[in-house]
Parts: structure tokens; C-alpha cells; sequence
């Protein structure tokens, strides 16, 4: 029996990072180490898979661009088109893995598994997670059980989907959890075992295309500017006011509570909201779901962000917006997605 074919891109992160000593677990550096480092260093991959390596960026991930986005999906999906191709691995730095998994899980057309992971510590320390996270990601993304679950992100022996899944800690290595709904299967030793699938919007029933998007950057340079206001004690509405002058086409408002909103802001999102900008209510809370507030907030079109947390939502509205502008139909895909 021939391995199955796992195609894995590498785009940077702590899984290739290195230390001055074993015990260096943060302010580690990116130089030095690249994907096929990785691969040398965990020869039991080679049992698991045929695997073909590509580097798509070589970037601590709290860096990732839109841009770096782009070309990732076009190699994934080319990948992904190909019959001798089983799944598809991502290497990636944990603190933006969730925007760029969401975001993938969004624009990608295939049910072949797509499996991000990536480590917490460096490959030079001490119990460094990377070697064996990209172990469960290989063996993840061969397994037909994986297959139409969406993007998929493994760390620490769970398996999450990339829209439930966060970084909930600085340093710890079981940082992602799905704040509500926990995670959809485990790894225990070579065991792959799903216990649930996602319901949302991915693949063939996400209304995006990657060949939609590709028009679209091509035609206005990026995807629409979209950023995220962060609520707090005496906020005045300075960073919503900003954010309209820099030309933001959305603003995610991480809101308190249930989407809050300060008195002193409410202004100046009223303000955006009349000058064209589409208005997304999340809550920092760190998890449940936001929805209708006041009235006044329902009436100028602000759309609650569901059960999103802001990062996602803003990955969600970048999208949204390069196919409508009325908060209605958004309304609808945030429901949907
Ligand atoms: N700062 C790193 C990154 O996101 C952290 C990590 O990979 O764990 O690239």
C-alpha cells in the first residue's frame, strides 16, 4: 500500500523557531530553521505519509498578512485539486493560527482534510511540542475521517475547528480551546478519533471563493480595510474615528458584555454607519454569542457578530464586504458562517 500524499506548507511561527538554550521558551528567533528542519526531525513522518513540502513565508504569524493569505489559499486549493494528494498540513505561529484557518475555512473548496498546527515552544527547548503536533497534523490530514470537517486546527492532541478554536493562553501548550463548544476530536497515541463535526458554512456550502477573491484584490489591491475597536473605561470614540480616517470599509466593535457600547463611542459608530462603514457589535468576553442590543444600534445597521469572537468576525466582514455592503445580507452570512 502506498503512503497516502500529504502536501505541507510552511509559513512560519515557534515550530521553526530556535532559542540560545533548552530553556528558552520566549524571544526566541525565526532564523536558522526551515520546514525541512522540521521534517528531519521527526523521522517517524515518514511511516505516516509521503509528504512534499513547500514555504510559502518564513514569519512569526502576530506579523500575517492578507497578502501571505491569498498565496497560501491558492497553493492549498491547487493542492488540495490534485488526485494524488490525500491532505494538506499547515504549519503556522499560534497567535493568528485561528484568523488564518477561519479565513481558510471560508474561501477553500474542498473536502480533502486541511490541518493547521504549529507549537508553543521552540524546536530547541525542552519539551519543545512542535515534533509531535506536526506528527498528529500529518496523521490527521491522511485520515479519511477528516475529510468535509472544514479547516482544521491540532495542537496538544485535539482536534478543533478553525471557527471555534482560540489562543487562550500566552505560553501554555494547551492554548486553543473552543471556548463554547470545546473540541471536535482527540489524538491518543496513533488514534484519531472525531467526536462531532462543524455546522457552519465551509467548502462547497461557504458562499466564498478563492477565485472571487483573487478578482477582487486584482481589481482594488487588497481585501477591503476592516478594523477591530477594542471597548474599555473612558473610551471616547478616538480609535473609531481613526480607524474611518485610515479608509476602514468595516469596524469590529469588541464591545463589553453583550456588544456594548460606551456613550462616548456611540457617536462616532453612528457617524461611520452614515458615512458607509459597516459596523459588526462583538463582545470581549471571550466567548458565547453577541446579538441584538438597542433599537438605536439595530436601526443604524450595526450587525451582531453571533458567536464569533472579534478576530473571526474581522476575518468574516473582510469577506462580506467583497461581495455586498448592505448590513442586511451581512446580517444573513454572519447567521450562515
Ligand atoms: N509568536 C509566535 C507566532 O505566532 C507564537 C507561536 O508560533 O506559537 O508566530
Amino acid at each position: 500500500m502506498p503512503l497516502p500524499k500529504v502536501v505541507l506548507f510552511a509559513t512560519g511561527g515557534t515550530i521553526v523557531s530556535s532559542g540560545a538554550s533548552a530553556t528558552q521558551m520566549t524571544g526566541y528567533s525565526l532564523q536558522g530553521l526551515r520546514v525541512e528542519d522540521l521534517i528531519a526531525a521527526v523521522p517517524a513522518l515518514s511511516e505516516a505519509a509521503d509528504i512534499e513540502a513547500h514555504q510559502i513565508s518564513n514569519i512569526d504569524s502576530s506579523s500575517m498578512t492578507s497578502a501571505v493569505w491569498m498565496k497560501l489559499a491558492r497553493a492549498v486549493e491547487n493542492a488540495a485539486r490534485r488526485d494524488d494528494v490525500t491532505g494538506i498540513v499547515v504549519t503556522h505561529g499560534t497567535d493568528t493560527m485561528e484568523e488564518t484557518a477561519y479565513f481558510l475555512n471560508l474561501v477553500l473548496k474542498t473536502r480533502k482534510p486541511v490541518v493547521l498546527t504549529g507549537a508553543m515552544r521552540p524546536a530547541t527547548a525542552i519539551s519543545a511540542d512542535g515534533p509531535l503536533n506536526l506528527l498528529n497534523a500529518v496523521r490527521t490530514a491522511a485520515a479519511p475521517q477528516a475529510a468535509g470537517k472544514g479547516v482544521l486546527i491540532v495542537l496538544n492532541d485535539a482536534i478543533g475547528t478553525a471557527r471555534d478554536m482560540t489562543k487562550t493562553h500566552p505560553t501554555n501548550v494547551a492554548t486553543f480551546r473552543g471556548p463554547d463548544l470545546g473540541i471536535i476530536g482527540m489524538i491518543s497515541g496513533a488514534r484519531i478519533e472525531f467526536l462531532a463535526a462543524p455546522v457552519k458554512c465551509h467548502a462547497e456550502s461557504s458562499p466564498f471563493s478563492l477565485e472571487k477573491l483573487e478578482a477582487w484584490t486584482a481589481a482594488h489591491g487588497a481585501l477591503p480595510r476592516v478594523d477591530i475597536v477594542y471597548s474599555h473605561t473612558d473610551d471616547d470614540g478616538v480609535m473609531v474615528r481613526a480607524a474611518l480616517a485610515a479608509g476602514a470599509r468595516g469596524i469590529v466593535h469588541a464591545g463589553t458584555g453583550n456588544g456594548s457600547i460606551h456613550e462616548g463611542t456611540e457617536p462616532a459608530l453612528f457617524e461611520a454607519a452614515r458615512q458607509g462603514a459597516l459596523v459588526v457589535r462583538a463582545s470581549r468576553t471571550g466567548s458565547g454569542s453577541t446579538v441584538e442590543g438597542l433599537a438605536a444600534w439595530q436601526n443604524a445597521g450595526f450587525v451582531p457578530a453571533g458567536s464569533l469572537n472579534p478576530q473571526k468576525a474581522r476575518v468574516l466582514l473582510q469577506l462580506c464586504l467583497t461581495q455586498t455592503t448592505d448590513s442586511a445580507e451581512i446580517d444573513a452570512l454572519f447567521r450562515r458562517c
